[in-house]
């Protein structure tokens, strides 16, 4: 295959929530690249990208995949595009900032009826997050009750006020049957229901009026951010559809723009002039800015010039790694995206995270329905490594004369955990490898035993990510196992500052035991973590134990003393203590540092912390009352509530232990009308009765 240059890629994600119709956008557009022979119905488990047994089943899409396809676009010639496949379920969060971390650009769907949904916000505001200029496409026009302009009018009130039709629908509901281009000025009629014929006419006279007008705001939208532009509109000169474009494609790409088309992905309509849209509006690798090393937060603190690497194949090689997967059939898959350079396949790399050196073996490129292997990959393209062994996600791979950390991505904690039992000893073997496999997929589902009960406890984002995994380990691994009930993943931190004293001392006879220091705890603010301070002057105690005490520290710091969840958020400084000549090791420093954080834990007044979720519900206005009232039942603190239409929304803040099975809860209450998306906010102090009720029920 011929090189593309990088002018002539795309790095894209189709984002939306749940149902908008991604799987069916992104099967239209695999279908109409040609990559792909028969379209296939999400309802009949056939789309592609989900080739994931329960993901065909429940309908969602889990993994995020890349797939390249080629269009070939009137203008530009062919142009090479790499679907990132995004996720679209909170519980998933860690899938959807990986995949967005390496996108340059997305499209994000909306549900032509429903407009803007909550969840459809969530996934917008982390788009922003990472900066993604996007391009909108309001889908399912054909749906009874669709309506183009309430979906703009929600986005608008929303969202952003940059969004700006540059499609307009031609009849809705099942009318619908063409769109208006409304810089071409041109109307794509659809001479049947499937969409398989098309005809390029006059827009239709009963729409000259509105496309004009239209047409107008979208030009003085363009030309806004277009300084020569601007001068020659003002000068009331002609300005030609290719620099409107060009200027749009520009404001695309600064995210002053959110340009919106239309269409019905299930009936074939506006798909092709999406593609084109992809192409033409937004960015190349070349177009967004150069990616930048790594940095902790003394450094930028310090603002020390950060290194950056531009996207050019004759630059020192690096790349970052987004997602680990396991193929049916190659087995271990690294996606990586390279940023700068070239990899070749059979070349030796450092991976700079770990500093280990890596073979590469094969590179594959994937396609929907087949993988094609490469010799190479050049600078802003995005493939896949088979066979590395210690490489995982967020991993920077780069060329071994010239190192640099690429900026990661950093996933947050899971804030629940469930037991899970294997049902005999061969489901207990083959639980280890699941787990392993599964938990290098995903950095945010983390497996630990518990120490007392010797169980292990699988953790994750939510509910539904520990039954989607649980799910896996049966289907995929064959694991038999007994799954307790959920629990919330407490921590546990402190809330004054105390110094205090750790001893180990042993010296009757023989080779004694002497480890002495002394200990301040000081609580820090909330997400801070851990941080250890050496302050030790005057060699009180020699440096080579230091470590040994710090290990001591964090070793104690695993188990907590209120109800034994590790404890966050605090310093320790050790500022003092003594040694002796022959009895000290760092045996006996560690045991006193693990003793002396006992002792001040307990003095400086521990609490237990909960994850608070952030809740978003819709439901039809006369359920409010109920809705809101079993929410106050379980210590939410209502934040916001707005009325949209008939849908009101609530935001409000919970403790995650309130809301198990909160889904189902809500369906009652609302007879199936109401939904609802939950992410994590903080973690925060649980409220003296019930820390105790906790605590006594640990006890039992
Ligand atoms: P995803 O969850 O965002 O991937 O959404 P899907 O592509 O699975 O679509 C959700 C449901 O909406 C499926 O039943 C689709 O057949 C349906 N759907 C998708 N696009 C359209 C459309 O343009 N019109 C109509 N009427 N239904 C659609």
């Amino acid at each position: 295959m011929t090189e593309t240059s990088l002018k002539q890629t795309r790095n894209i994600g189709i984002i939306a929530h749940i149902d908008a119709g991604k799987t069916t956008v992104t099967e239209r557009i695999l279908y109409y690249s040609g990559k792909k022979h028969k379209v296939g119905e999400v309802h009949e488990g056939e789309a592609e990208m989900d080739w994931m047994e329960q993901e065909k089943e429940r309908g969602v899409t889990i993994t995020s995949a890349a797939t390249t396809i080629f269009w070939e676009t009137k203008s530009q010639g062919d142009i090479k595009i790499n679907i990132i496949d995004t996720p679209g379920h909170i519980d998933f969060t860690a899938e959807v900032q990986r995949s967005l971390r390496v996108l340059d650009g997305g499209v994000v769907v909306f549900d032509g009826v429903a407009g803007v949904e909550p969840q459809s916000e969530t996934v917008w505001h982390q788009a922003d997050k990472f900066k993604v200029p996007l391009i909108a496409f309001v889908n399912k026009l054909d749906r009874t009750g669709a309506d183009f302009y309430f979906d703009m009018k929600s986005i608008h009130e929303r969202l952003t006020k940059n969004a700006i039709p540059i499609q307009l629908p031609i009849g809705t509901e099942a009318d619908f049957n063409g769109i208006i281009d409304l810089l071409e000025e041109k109307a794509i009629i659809y001479l049947d229901e499937m969409g398989k014929e098309t005809e390029t006419r006059e827009i239709p006279t009963e729409m000259k009026e509105q496309a004009t007008k239209y047409r107008h705001d979208l030009i003085e939208k363009i030309v806004e951010n277009d300084e020569e532009l601007m001068q020659k509109y003002l000068a009331n000169e002609e300005i030609k559809v290719t620099e409107l474009e060009q200027a749009l494609r520009k404001a695309v790409t600064s995210r002053s723009i959110v340009p919106v088309f239309c269409g019905s992905a299930l009936k074939n309509k506006g798909i092709q002039p999406l593609l084109e849209a992809i192409c033409k509006y937004l960015p190349s690798p070349l177009d967004v800015p150069a990616i930048k090393e790594a940095v902790d937060e003394e450094e930028e603190e310090n603002k020390q010039e950060r290194k950056t690497r531009k996207a050019d194949k004759n630059a020192s090689f690096s790349a970052l790694i987004f997602k680990i997967a396991t193929d049916p059939f190659v087995g271990r898959l690294c996606y990586f995206r390279i940023y700068s350079g070239k990899l070749e396949a059979g070349s030796y790399v450092l991976n700079s995270s770990t500093g280990k050196k890596e073979r590469i073996g094969r590179i594959v490129r994937m396609h929907a329905n087949k993988r094609e292997e490469v010799k190479e990959i050049l600078a802003g393209d995005i493939a896949a490594i088979v066979g590395l062994k210690n490489t995982t996600t967020g991993d920077t791979l780069c060329s071994l004369d010239d190192p640099i950390i690429l900026e990661s991505i950093t996933f947050p904690d899971p804030v629940i955990s469930v037991a899970v039992e294997p049902k005999t000893k061969s489901d207990q073997e083959k639980m280890g490898v699941a787990i392993n496999k599964l938990s290098e997929e995903d950095p945010t589902f983390k497996v630990r035993t518990d120490e007392e009960t010797l169980q292990t406890i699988i953790s994750g984002m939510g509910e539904l990510h520990l039954e989607i995994i649980i799910d896996r380990m049966k289907r995929e691994f064959n694991v038999e196992a007994n799954v307790g009930r959920p629990q919330v993943a407490y921590k546990e931190t402190i809330t004054k500052e105390v110094e205090t004293e750790g001893k180990y001392i042993h010296q009757s006879g023989g080779r004694g035991q002497y480890g002495h220091c002394l200990l301040r705890l000081t609580p820090l603010e909330r997400g801070k973590g851990f941080v250890f301070e050496d302050e030790i002057k005057g060699g009180s105690i020699p440096r080579e134990y230091i470590p040994a005490i710090k290990k001591g520290v964090i070793e104690a710091m695993s188990t907590g003393v209120v109800a034994g969840y590790p404890i966050v958020d605090m310093s320790v400084a050790v500022y003092d203590g003594s040694f002796h000549e022959v009895d000290s090791s760092e045996a006996a420093f560690k045991v006193a540092a693990t003793r002396g954080i006992r002792k001040g834990v307990e003095e400086a007044d521990p609490v237990l912390l909960e994850p608070i979720m952030k809740i978003e519900i819709a439901a039809p206005g006369d359920f409010m009352g109920d809705v809101i009232g079993d929410l106050n039942s379980k210590r939410a603190q209502i934040q916001e509530t707005e009325a949209r239409e008939k849908i009101k929304i609530i935001k409000a803040i919970v403790p995650l232990g309130e809301m198990f099975g909160y889904t189902t809860t809500l369906r009652s209450i609302t007879e199936g009308r109401g939904n609802s998306s939950m992410e994590f906010h903080c973690y925060s102090p649980v409220p003296k009765n019930i820390q105790k009720k906790l605590t006594d029920k640990d006890e039992e």
